[in-house]
């Protein structure tokens, strides 16, 4: 074939990280098969979908099949029933986010990966440790990235660079994804303002909002001056257990100028060309995740998942190793023991406990030394993981 391919495709680096923890465990097993492991390095959940949610697909689903009721093509950024009740769950933060304003979307990965379309080449920074599809979508794009160190000095909180990088794309994640560590009204503050001061757009991934307690920003647009500075992305994967189905949704605020161009309008564009909408019983779910009764069930998720993350995160402070993560988040971040690598520590738990979790140094460079835990395992699997841990660790 003689067809020029997308050569920035190429410098992507091969992401080795859970195909590598899968056959170094499957090497284990077959060399231990009476051994049981335990794994907490699942990103995914493992509850079932709330009653409210099955409910109305159940329903969406008999509309589907009557002539009166049909739904052919969904709109482009969804429908308005879904819409207005996404916009209800920001003024229940007190942030005014008007139904024009989001786009419903089939992921927030979807939505973290494509956003580069409707950019130029600008500067990117991201914060290292990281959820790798920020890093990976600009590669493909060509985009030069610049790392922003987060490490226990900052409690893996980066704040903004002393240097006023103009024009910029800022990747933020909070609570993160692999840290757990949040941003308070402050922090995120410190970065809206330099946004603002440089020009720059922060693209702000609050997927795991849901986790959140206490007085700790949901939304970035609780921050003021965001309106003039960040898009949102957000998902129901980690909150209704949306993970096999699919929806989640983009806030591009009307608000959002740049030399003259509405970025709204590119991104309504991109969207309206490639990509076709979030099927009718999908959106029937989502919205009713977000009524009363089905954001409770949804809290009843989150709250079994942050049992988990309390045990694990009990057991570390017992044992005192410095973790982030694990109070408004489902993620637990800790230091590996005795000066161990991420991979030395990973293999060392799989032969001494068969837990399995997640090398921090698969996450970029300052996660070296870090090892992630989730919350999404089952209580059982969790509480025996625990159990295992106390002895080696
Ligand atoms: N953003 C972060 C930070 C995540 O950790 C994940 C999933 O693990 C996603 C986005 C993907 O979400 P979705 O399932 O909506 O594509």
């Amino acid at each position: 074939m003689n067809v020029k391919v997308n050569a920035n495709y190429l410098n992507l680096k091969k992401n080795y990280l859970f195909s590598e923890i899968a056959r170094r465990v499957a090497e284990y097993s077959s060399a231990n098969p009476q051994k049981r492991i335990v794994r907490l390095g699942i990103g995914d959940v493992t509850l079932p979908l709330t009653p409210s949610v099955t409910g109305a697909m159940a329903q969406a689903v008999a509309e589907m099949g009557k002539k009166e009721t049909f739904q052919g093509y969904p709109p482009s950024y969804g429908y308005d029933f879904l819409l207005k009740a996404i916009s209800a769950h920001y003024a229940s933060y007190g942030a005014d986010i008007g139904t024009d304003e989001i786009f419903v979307s089939d992921g927030a990965k979807s939505d973290a990966g494509n956003i580069t379309d409707i950019f130029g080449s600008n500067p990117v920074l991201i914060t290292d440790p990281v959820y790798p599809v920020y890093f990976d979508s600009n590669v493909m794009a060509g985009n030069a990235v610049t790392f922003i160190p987060a490490n226990r000095r900052n409690g893996f909180l980066p704040p903004p660079p002393s240097e006023k990088i103009n024009g910029a794309l800022i990747y933020l994640c909070s609570p993160n994804n692999p840290t757990g560590a949040v941003y308070d009204k402050a922090g995120l503050k410190a970065w809206v303002d330099y946004a603002n001061d440089t020009g720059s757009l922060i693209i702000y991934d609050s997927a795991y909002e849901a986790y959140i307690k206490g007085d700790l920003p949901h939304t970035i647009y609780q921050i003021e001056g965001a309106r003039g500075c960040a898009v949102e992305i957000c998902s129901f994967s980690k909150t209704a257990g949306f993970t096999g189905v699919r929806c989640s949704w983009t806030v591009v605020p009307r608000t959002l100028v740049s030399g003259g161009v509405n970025i709204a309008g590119l991104w309504a564009r991109r969207q309206a060309t490639k990509f076709n909408g979030v099927p009718y019983i999908v959106q029937r779910g989502a919205e009713a995740a977000l009524s009363e009764r089905g954001y409770a069930e949804c809290m009843d998720l989150v709250g079994y998942y942050m049992e988990n993350a309390r045990v694990i995160s009990e057991l570390l402070t017992r044992k005192g190793i410095y973790f982030t993560g694990g109070e408004c988040a489902p993620y637990i971040w800790m230091q590996c023991p005795g000066g161990l690598s991420s991979w030395e520590f990973f293999d060392m738990l799989l032969e001494k406990a068969q837990v399995v979790g997640t090398p921090g140094a698969g996450f970029g460079a300052n996660g070296e030394g870090y090892f992630r835990l989730t919350a999404f395992g089952t209580r059982e699997d969790t509480y025996e993981a625990v159990r295992r841990l106390e002895t080696v660790i």
